[in-house]
């Protein structure tokens, strides 16, 4: 028999397995892994290998949380703490038999929980996610650390993980037992359990038996864990008592191994880097460090202490619309839930960390928090934070920046549209690509594009299409290039939303170099304006039979001023929807009004001199349409109708072989 659980959409783990398999209390069942669990299993052994160590520091993490729960329910329900308020972690092991064991006294888990959460990963985007992987060893370990492996890197040191569990408030009777060797089942049955909470009972495997150490245990303690709040307590060493020769030296007594202090009450200077990127670890369940993090303790009107931290490399899922984002919140140290997202704006979802405010009421809900004006401060204040935060980096490590907006420029680039009182701070911190460099790299920010920019530019010229090699080889760039005026490339096929809400920059408006009548700055303008009517006049003959020719597809055909290689491009009208904002919407399914655009063509070309010579009106028309339908190429856009167009350049491509 195995679980049935489906995928659920929610983040949270759901109890889905419920249903499925209901039976008997006193049964023992044998129940398969979610096909993602056996999945991650395999390859987390193998990929994870060199980071071994780390399962000790989720199974604390995980007892951390159970008591961090615990503690929230009993602020509703005191009886659930049965008498036993103190809340505390024990790592115990036996170096004989090679096993270790991690116990808290926190909320514990009913059956129906412990098959849930310990047999499925509930998690959106699971599946896509070990699609992802490569068999490549290093680079898997990687991304699984994104992912965060949580209890299954028991597996790495064990071959056999038991659990006991018995849910806060449930009868000693109502205890569970669950048992598996990470091949692919496991088995869960009722057991009496007189205490609530958790265990968890690794047996090692052969070589890993080195983990049954008292002095390893705790390096590993302190390394990882000592900021968890709760006491992780371990026996007293037995050496003592061994070297000294004496019975029963201090045997049954426990010391404290970590610091059990939450790492953001103490004070900032006695908080070291380590202690700082391990905490990050903790929460964020990366195996890599954070850029950069900000610790800030807010004291008068308002009282709240802030840890935010930026991550090194985006989530798997940063673009699903339901994965899990915000800042843990506390009350007054208490933890009250995850992913409290009202603290930041969206565009800033990739921001880690945890706010504890003195000002909220343990009782808050997701509901009351968002009419709440404490929180509405919080969020203003932690804003202004990270972007200064930002700032900062940009400033003193342009290279860290640099690395943070490869991961991250896409999300920022939502910020003018959803904070339009730091627009103008998040203008600096935007990077691009430009006609200066040619380069796919987004490293030129507008403060470097405004010191290179010519005399009497009052503009910042872009173009917009839906990639950088799109944008870097559009025709309409031949004449900003001839005058050695910069062009910003865009290539996300959100930058024309973007620059819209961006809208200038230091007062210079941002220019689309593809609509409307060629912009040049004054003194550029004046050269290449010189003889535009004349031109008109000249090739008034031509312009006209393309009119005729083009009805109906063009709202007008003139003589360009923007092309010097190219014999035609197309124009958008001054106030015409872009193309890339006309795809967006259409894919959203909005009604977009048609708009015919400008043909504009090359005269001095010999492929538009051909045309102007051509008597044949077959040949006119096909290569009038090739031409037109090119030009629609050059934007990255399709012709009309595609085969029309090839049958159209193969009855050209003849006439020449011919
Ligand atoms: P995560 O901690 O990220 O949720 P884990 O794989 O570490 O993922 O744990 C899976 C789930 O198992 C937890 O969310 C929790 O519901 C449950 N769990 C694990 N360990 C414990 C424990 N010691 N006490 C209570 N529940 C636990
Ligand atoms: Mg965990």
């Amino acid at each position: 028999m195995t679980t049935k659980s489906k995928k659920t959409k929610t983040a949270k783990k759901t109890k889905t397995a419920k249903k499925a398999n209901k039976v008997g209390k006193s049964d023992k069942q044998t129940l398969g892994f979610q096909a993602e669990v056996k999945q991650l299993l395999h390859l987390m052994i193998h990929s994870l290998y060199s980071n071994k160590e780390i399962f000790l520091r989720e199974l604390i993490s995980n007892a951390s949380d159970a008591a961090d729960k615990l503690r929230f329910a009993g602020i509703s329900e005191p009886d659930l703490l049965e008498n036993n308020p103190e809340l505390e972690i024990r790592v115990d092991f036996d170096r004989d038999a090679g096993t270790i064991t991690v116990t808290d006294n926190g909320i514990g888990m009913s059956r129906d929980e412990v098959v849930e959460q310990l047999g499925t990963i509930a998690r959106s985007g699971t599946a896509e996610f070990l699609n992802r992987l490569s068999g490549d060893q290093r680079q898997d370990a990687a991304l699984i650390g994104e992912f965060g492996v949580g209890f299954y890197s028991s597996f790495i040191v064990a071959d056999r993980v038991e659990v006991y569990s018995r849910r806060a408030g449930l009868a000693s009777t109502e205890g569970v037992h669950w048992e598996s060797d990470g091949e692919g089942e496991f088995t869960v049955a009722p057991i009496e359990i007189a205490d609530r909470g958790t265990r968890v009972l690794l047996h090692l495997r052969k070589d890993e038996r080195e983990f049954a150490d008292p002095y390893r245990l705790r390096t590993l303690i302190r390394k990882y864990s000592d900021h968890i709040a709760f006491p992780v307590k371990m026996p007293v060493e037995q050496v003592a008592e061994e070297q000294e020769g004496k019975d029963q030296v201090k045997q049954d007594e426990d010391e404290t191994v970590n610091a059990a202090m939450a790492l953001w009450t103490r004070p900032r200077t006695e908080i070291s880097e380590d202690e700082y990127k391990e905490f990050y670890k903790h929460l964020s369940h990366d195996f890599n460090d954070p850029i950069v993090w900000g610790h800030n303790k807010v004291e008068g009107k308002r009282e709240y202490t802030s840890l935010i931290y930026i991550p090194p490399k985006a989530p798997f899922d940063l673009w699903n619309r339901e994965a899990p984002r915000g800042l843990k919140l506390y009350v007054q140290r208490v933890f009250i839930m995850d992913d409290a997202d009202q603290f930041l704006p969206l565009y800033l979802r990739f921001v880690r960390g945890v706010v504890d405010s003195n000002d909220l009421s343990l009782n808050v809900s997701r509901e009351l928090l968002q009419q709440d004006a404490n929180v509405e401060a919080i969020r203003t204040a932690l804003t202004k934070r990270v972007v200064d935060m930002l700032s900062k980096l940009a400033k003193d490590e342009p290279e860290k920046y640099q690395s943070f907006w490869d991961e991250f420029g896409r999300v920022l680039k939502e910020g003018p549209a959803e904070d339009f009182a730091n627009r103008e701070k998040l203008a600096k911190l935007f990077r691009f690509s430009t006609t200066h460099t040619d380069s796919e790299n987004q490293d030129q920010s507008l403060a470097d594009y405004i010191g290179r920019k010519a005399d009497g530019q009052e503009k910042i010229y872009y173009i917009a299409s839906d990639s950088f090699n799109a944008a870097k080889s559009s025709p309409h760039l031949e004449i900003f290039r001839e005058k050695g005026i910069e062009v910003v490339l865009f290539g996300d096929p959100i930058d024309e939303w973007f620059i819209g809400h961006l809208g200038e920059y230091e007062g210079l408006q941002f220019r689309d170099i593809t609509r409307g009548e060629l912009d040049l700055p004054d003194l550029k303008a004046e050269e290449s304006n010189r003889n535009r009517d004349q031109q008109a006049e000249e090739h008034k003959e031509l312009l006209e039979r393309l009119q005729k020719e083009l009805d109906g597809k063009v709202a007008e055909v003139r003589v360009t001023e923007r092309l010097t290689d190219s014999p035609a491009c197309l124009v958008l009208g001054e106030f015409d929807m872009g193309a890339q904002m006309r795809r967006l919407m259409e894919a959203s399914g909005q009604a977009v009004p048609p708009a015919l655009p400008i043909f504009e063509l090359n005269p001095d070309h010999p492929l538009i001199r051909r045309l102007a010579d051509e008597s044949d009106a077959q040949r006119f028309e096909d290569l009038a349409r090739v031409l037109f339908d090119q030009a629609s190429l050059a934007e990255g856009r399709q012709p009309e109708d595609p085969g029309a167009f090839v049958q159209r350049l193969n009855r050209l491509l003849l006439d020449l072989s011919g």
